[in-house]
């Protein structure tokens, strides 16, 4: 990538260096020739006065200061110059041509030569005195020492800066490429890194760019990853944890059994049971959220009255919060209320709420269950005197495996996963969940459910 990167940008920087200076070279070569021109034509203005001079000089055309003054004349002209009658008198030429054989015009360009033809007429005291026909290049011109120096000079200056140019260009590319580069690299580093699971790898993010953004989301993806494993590590140990208090509890009472410690009645079996109970719940809650969040749970869906769910619910939860000394207040309508869903979900959904409010409800509290219908929707709102939880708490204690007090959570036996499951099941049932807290008086949960008329259809 480094190499490739590097070698096209060279080929940009030569490709153009090489056509602006063909581009150049044309562009001058033609004005170049123009402006020879334009000078010869200039020269050629003065040739009948000076023509008209020499014969006042001699008397006649001396033959001798015509070819002096022939060689005076910009290169490659042809004077012809014939008497008043039309007899040539005298030709020659500034033949550099033949000097110069074969020389090209500059660039290499050698074309089709251009001549043009001024004729002038001379005249003196003595009236006309013949004509000249000068004929001259009007391209290609035969170039003078002088000429060619210039040229030599433009050449090597335009060269010059060509080269000044394609170092810099050598050496900016070189440092463009590796700038774009280096940083595609750490990436690469980091990724093979996180993929060999050190996850504490990070990249620095050295630009504000595409390539900063990608090092930066890269960087936040790498942040969710050690936080999901984080939640996974803890999530295992909460789990054996809240595994292990219940299969010790039931070894100690089959051990109990068989050292005939304690007696097999119904009240050992009882409690036996209840500790079976409890294993079998947590592990149904956590194939429910497992299965909630693979969108793979199986719902069973159909009309009932919620007010009776809610009943059942309760009464389940009655020797609990009887046995804390929790006072609860159930508003329940008179009229049913229909909602549409699976029941064993939703049964679960709002023991989850109840026995919340029990368990962070310190003995003597009050719980408020209210069952409010309305044209649209439904309203379940579970209010409690508990410890409450705190503003950094809220927004995440509906995350699965997040325990707002660990030490007091563990006291009470929760993983964290009862309102995570709260909210899927909710949003299974296109209704939504929230709280409201204060530390210290207590906490409200409401969950909005779609009335039955409404046409509830699993997305
Ligand atoms: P847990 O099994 O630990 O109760 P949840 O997902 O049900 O897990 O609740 C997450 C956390 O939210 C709890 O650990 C607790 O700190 C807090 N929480 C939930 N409900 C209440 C409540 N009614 N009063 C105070 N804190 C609560």
């Amino acid at each position: 990538m480094h190499k490739k990167l590097f070698l096209s940008t060279i080929v940009v920087v030569m490709v153009t260096l090489v056509l602006s200076i063909l581009a150049i070279g044309l562009v001058f070569n033609r004005q170049f020739d123009n402006y020879l021109t334009q000078t010869t034509e200039a020269t050629l203005e003065q040739l009948p006065d000076r023509l008209g001079t020499l014969y006042q000089t001699y008397g006649e055309w001396d033959q001798k200061a015509l070819a002096a003054l022939t060689r005076s004349l910009p290169m490659g002209t042809e004077l012809t110059l014939s008497d008043p009658q039309g007899k040539v008198i005298y030709q020659a030429s500034t033949a550099m041509d033949k000097m110069m054989n074969g020389q090209q015009n500059m660039m290499g360009r050698s074309s089709e030569r251009i001549w043009k033809t001024q004729t002038y007429t001379i005249s003196g005291e003595q009236g006309l005195l013949g004509t000249a026909v000068v004929r001259y290049p009007a391209n290609g011109h035969t170039l003078s020492p002088q000429d060619v120096g210039f040229i030599t000079d433009i050449l090597r200056s335009l060269l010059l800066a060509g080269g000044v140019a394609l170092i810099l260009g050598i050496l900016l590319s070189y440092w463009i490429s590796r700038r774009l580069v280096t940083p595609l690299q750490h990436l690469t580093k980091a990724a093979q890194n996180i993929g060999a699971g050190r996850l504490d790898e990070r990249v620095p993010v050295l630009s504000r760019d595409e390539v900063g953004k990608l090092a930066q989301a890269f960087n936040v993806m790498a942040d969710n990853l050690t936080k999901q494993e984080q939640l996974r590590r803890q999530f295992t140990a909460d789990v054996a944890h809240e595994l292990r208090t219940p299969l010790a509890s039931i070894r100690s009472y089959i051990e109990a059994f068989q050292d005939g410690v304690l007696s097999a009645n119904e009240e050992n079996y009882a409690a036996l049971n209840q500790e079976i109970d409890r294993l079998v719940a947590l592990v149904s809650s956590l194939k429910d959220l497992n299965l909630a969040e693979i969108g793979a749970l199986q719902i069973e869906i159909h009309p009932f009255d919620l007010g009776n769910l809610l009943d059942g619910m309760l009464h389940n939860l009655q020797p609990l919060l009887a046995a804390k000394q929790l006072t609860l207040l159930w508003h329940k309508p008179e009229e049913p209320v229909n909602v549409q869903g699976d029941e064993r979900l939703l049964t679960q959904l709002f023991y989850n709420l109840v026995h919340n409010a029990y368990k962070y409800t310190e003995p003597g509290g009050q719980i408020v269950l209210e069952l409010a219908p309305d044209k649209q929707a439904v309203v379940v709102r579970v209010t409690d005197s508990g410890n409450g939880i705190s503003e950094h708490d809220l927004p995440l204690i509906f995350e699965r495996f997040y325990r707002a007090d660990k030490s007091r959570a563990r006291q009470t036996g929760g993983a964290g996963i009862g309102l995570a499951l709260v909210r899927q099941i909710t949003e299974l049932h296109q209704g939504t969940v929230s709280v409201t807290s204060t530390i210290g008086q207590g906490s409200v949960f409401t969950v909005e459910l779609p009335r039955y008329q409404d046409s509830f259809q699993r997305e």
